[in-house]
């Protein structure tokens, strides 16, 4: 079969990857629900020992249905790198905690930006700390200096997330690459908000990079899964290691439900894109609403770097009402008919989540409001539906404040 351009994204997702004449023709390729794969003799499953993550041997090692998916995201990651490979886990914070295992040792600094993912952060402040006594200096990211400052003697790894999906700041990928690379430091980011479509940091000198499937990739809300994204080099040792050590891998059918996905990931992302703009941009415009926290946004403190690395905006935003009355937010929040109340966010659905909800609990309420976070603070994932229907509903809901 013909092999697509690298440069043509959608035609890549389409056919890149898949062998349909060794499969009978078969326009979707078969899940290959097994754990082990046969071999005729001694010489030809030492041979395959040879090459172990090349040829399937066993499914926690490689697995042809994880393979498809794999080569399609490993596309995707870069225009210009060849030598790029993608390894599929089985969450994204399975991808997470495997690639921080990869680089870090007893006793290594960390730096890492404030707002990354809550368990992320977790994992970094204190799991590490008191299991490897590994220790993270936490930045806000949006100064180059922070980070020049936070280095150490004994720094390892920086870790990003651009735009945080908690307060959507950005961080200026290629510069804190080539920081890090002066000074022989590993970089990995957090690219799920972005998604490989809209933002590249193989392309900006990042050495790793992480994504939750379970957001935009898989974008229909049916799987849990991750994936690590590096060098060729860093990848086969990551499945050696990390891989074949903790064996957080994604599953054969899941794999395969991934694949399902990336073959309409652009089209998607086209239609949130345009549906987050309009909700935006009427948030931003209603007297009830106090600001709206997107960077597609104008009105977004670093709109310019987000356009200048980033190549679109997806679907997920947060906005404060203009109120902390908790009778009147709670009002709203439930009158809402297309906006379900959930978790997670990336899917086909639009959804809605206030943090306060977990904050609440969590925190007493004075540090409550030292995070900076009000009870008004509301958190959309803007799905496909017809926009007019979203503004439509967000429009009736909030004549409840
Ligand atoms: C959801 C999420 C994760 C964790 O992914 P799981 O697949 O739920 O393990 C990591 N980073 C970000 C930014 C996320 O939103």
């Amino acid at each position: 079969m013909k092999e697509p351009r690298k440069t043509s994204t959608e035609t890549q997702m389409a056919h890149l990857g898949e062998n349909r004449s060794r499969y009978d023709g078969a326009v979707v390729p078969p899940v290959f629900q097994n754990s082990l794969f046969t071999f005729e003799n001694w010489d030809d499953i030492d041979a395959a020992f040879e090459t172990r993550t090349q040829r399937p041997i066993y499914t926690r090692l490689m697995n042809p249905t994880t393979r498809v998916a794999e080569q399609k995201i490993a596309a995707l990651a870069s225009t210009s790198r060849t030598d790029i490979q993608a390894h599929l886990t089985s969450s994204g914070m399975a991808a997470m905690s495997a690639a921080i295992f990869h680089v870090v040792e007893p006793g290594d600094h960390v730096i890492a930006v404030k707002n990354i993912y809550g368990p992320s952060n977790n994992f970094l402040n204190t799991y590490l700390r008191k299991k490897m006594e590994v220790v993270t200096t936490f930045v806000t990211g949006t100064s180059l200096e922070e980070f020049e400052q936070a280095i150490t003697a004994k720094t390892r790894l920086i870790v990003l997330e651009s735009p945080s999906s908690a307060v959507f700041s950005l961080q200026d990928i290629s510069k804190v690459a080539a920081l890090a690379k002066s000074r022989r430091i590993t970089t990995l980011i957090d690219n799920t908000w972005a998604t490989p479509i809209f933002q590249k940091p193989m392309d900006m000198g990042i050495d790793l990079e992480v994504h939750s499937v379970s957001k935009y990739i898989g974008g229909h809300s049916d799987v849990v899964a991750g994936v690590i994204i590096g060098s060729s080099e860093r990848i086969k040792d990551i499945i050696v290691h990390e891989g074949e050590l903790f064996g957080g891998i994604a599953s054969p059918w899941t794999s395969w439900l991934v694949t399902r996905s990336l073959r309409t990931l652009s089209m998607r992302l086209e239609r949130h894109q345009k549906n987050a703009q309009s909700v935006a941009t009427f948030l931003e415009q209603h007297p009830k609403v106090r600001e709206v926290h997107y960077p597609g946004l104008k009105s977004h403190p670093q709109h310019e770097l987000a356009c200048r690395q980033m190549s679109g905006f997806t679907g997920l935003l947060s906005f404060r009402l203009d109120t902390e009355h908790l009778p009147s937010i709670k009002r709203c929040f439930n009158a809402l008919q297309y906006f379900q109340i959930g978790v997670s966010w990336g899917g086909h659905e639009s959804l809605i989540y206030a943090p306060a909800i977990s904050y609440l609990k969590e925190l007493p309420p004075e540090r409550f409001k030292d995070l900076g976070i009000s009870l008004g603070d509301m958190r959309i994932s803007v799905g496909l539906e017809d926009p007019e229907d979203l503004l439509e509903d967000l429009s009736q809901a909030i004549r409840h404040v």
